[in-house]
């Protein structure tokens, strides 16, 4: 601003007896931030959405639309002590700007607590808010306001978020407010808890204590909702919306109820909306992370089908804040990923290589163009997106029958019903035999050997030995679906960070960031002192 400029304000500003109005449009800071976070979706996850948009359902990808108008950087997915990472270290360095180790939440790498920019929001007076479609307590949203040495003390996580008087947190993860004597619907009910039967079919709290966390939220201003009608006709200001008992449904299931006008359940699109309803009043602006969380889960599954709707689910969240945005000059949308899940992608072979074909347009006319492999159908994004059901709710599914009706014939039919993909009966064998595995002394000393289905390659990096049959499913599909999967867990593949807003508060985002320097960008975004 000249100097004439500036006089020239101060004149009007006294002359009005008011302070110079704030021109968002010189402002270097965002008056809000939004930061998406997409749980395990690396750069490939983000291409499977982006080819089934492309290819298949012929609509622009929101997210394409953010990469397309704003900027696109790298961000290394290591965590301040080792070389992979998991969300708690993760969205820590996010929320903090601060190296973490992995498992931990809001602490640095020496075990000290970190600020948040939830918390630094709060205290310049913003409103903030997080939401996720896995549960409240779970590590992304956990890490934004707590502070526990494992990611695992979920009971301590939640007492921690109503603590920090977060203003809007909309999630599962009931069983870790209600206190330890409510065991069913019926106590619920007459602890003054209306639970719809359809989002809750069952209740159980998961604390070992008699807190009443709703209890302790209302005394501290928050209205509590449980479902969509709640949530639509909340007024209030501070918001605590708990749509689960544990995580919020697959984004499959999500979609076969989204028609449904009695449904109960709230999408996380509608979450991020009312969110950002909430959020707007404060004239001071607000911080909102929402994260799509199970994109995470189906990776961790490798469920291909699964993570193409969890992407979709997430891009809807993505539309929701762009359509808040739309047309403003003080908001920062970011939309980024903590690692990728599964070492996802399609990959070429030698199964089902395509016919030979004479090409009517080509310069060698008399030539027939003979592939030698098979490079990835496109039809097969279509197939993806018919899955009826998450392999995870297959097995649940199958592992509740009468042990004799446990049959391959049953679980390959079952799969035949969901995918149009097929697990033959020999395959659904091998998905059903148990031998002892070794990794259990690692992972769960307490188990020992005991006998699980064993996944024969790569064994040590499928830990989540309780599931190795939604995994062994996937993978059994896997050659029809042209795609490979490298691990049960996390890769130290770079994700993405995307800016979307004003040039001059997205213009930092771009080149090939370290996760800290995402978590400082992010503060000062917000005109707050990156943390050290
Ligand atoms: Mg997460
Ligand atoms: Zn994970």
């Amino acid at each position: 601003m000249k100097l004439g400029q500036l006089l020239f304000n101060i004149l009007i500003a006294v002359t009005l007896g008011c302070a110079l109005p704030s021109n968002p449009a010189d402002s270097t800071s965002a008056k809000n931030v939004i930061l998406l976070i997409g749980d395990g979706m690396g750069p490939q996850q983000i291409a499977l959405a982006v080819a089934y948009s492309k290819h298949i359902s012929k609509s622009e990808l929101n997210l394409y639309r953010l990469m397309r108008d704003g900027e696109v950087g790298a961000v290394m997915a290591e965590a301040g002590t080792n070389l992979v990472i998991d969300s708690a270290c993760s969205a820590t360095q996010m929320a903090s700007g601060r190296s973490c180790r992995p498992e931990m939440l809001g602490l640095d790498v020496d075990g000290n607590k970190v600020q948040t920019i939830v918390e630094r929001a709060k205290l310049a007076g913003k409103s903030t808010g997080l939401v996720s479609d896995t549960r409240l307590t779970h590590a992304t949203p956990a890490a934004f306001a707590s502070h526990v040495i494992h990611r695992q003390f979920e009971n301590e996580i939640a007492q921690q978020l109503i603590e920090s008087g977060t203003d809007v947190m909309l999630s599962g993860g009931l069983r870790h407010f209600i206190p330890s004597n409510i065991l069913d619907s019926a106590a619920a009910t007459s602890a003054g808890i209306a639970l719809s039967p359809a989002s809750f079919p069952k209740v159980k709290s998961a604390r070992r204590d008699e807190e009443d966390l709703l209890a302790a939220a209302m005394v501290k201003g928050y209205e509590t909702v449980f479902d969509i009608a709640g949530l639509k006709a909340s007024k209030a200001n501070k918001l605590l919306g708990l749509f689960a008992l544990s995580g919020m449904p697959d984004a499959i299931e999500m979609r076969s109820i989204q028609g449904n006008p009695a449904r109960s359940m709230p999408t996380l699109a509608e979450m991020t909306t009312k969110a950002l309803e909430v959020l707007a009043r404060n004239p001071k602006g607000f911080f909102l992370m929402v994260e799509g969380g199970q994109i995470d889960w189906a990776g961790h599954e490798n469920d291909a089908g699964r993570m193409l709707h969890e992407m979709l689910r997430f891009d809807e969240a993505v539309g929701a804040a762009l359509t808040w945005a739309k047309n403003r000059s003080d908001t920062l949308i970011v939309a980024t990923a903590d690692h990728e899940t599964g070492s996802f992608g399609f990959s070429y072979s030698a199964k089902d290589i395509p016919e030979a074909e004479q090409l009517s347009q080509g310069f060698f006319k008399s030539v027939r163009y003979e592939p030698r492999y098979n490079f990835g159908r496109r039809e097969n994004l279509r197939k993806l997106f018919d899955q009826k059901r998450s392999f995870t709710s297959i097995v649940g599914e199958f592992e509740s029958l009468n042990s004799p009706d446990q049959s391959p014939e049953r679980l390959a039919a079952m799969v035949g019903e969901a995918t149009p993909f097929i697990l033959s009966v020999d395959q659904a064998r091998e998905v059903l035999a148990k031998e002892p595995n070794r990794f259990y002394i690692h992972g769960h000393s307490e188990l020992g050997n005991r006998e699980a289905p064993i996944i024969r390659d790569f064994t040590a990096f499928y830990p989540y030995i309780e599931n190795n049959r939604i995994n062994l499913i996937a993978r059994a599909l896997a050659d029809q679906q042209d795609v490979v999967w490298g691990t049960g867990t996390h890769t130290s593949v770079p994700v993405l960070v995307i800016a979307h807003g004003p040039s001059k508060l997205t213009d930092r985002f771009d080149g090939f960031l370290d996760m800290t320097e995402l978590g400082r960008l992010l503060f000062e975004s917000m005109g707050f002192d990156a943390a050290g």
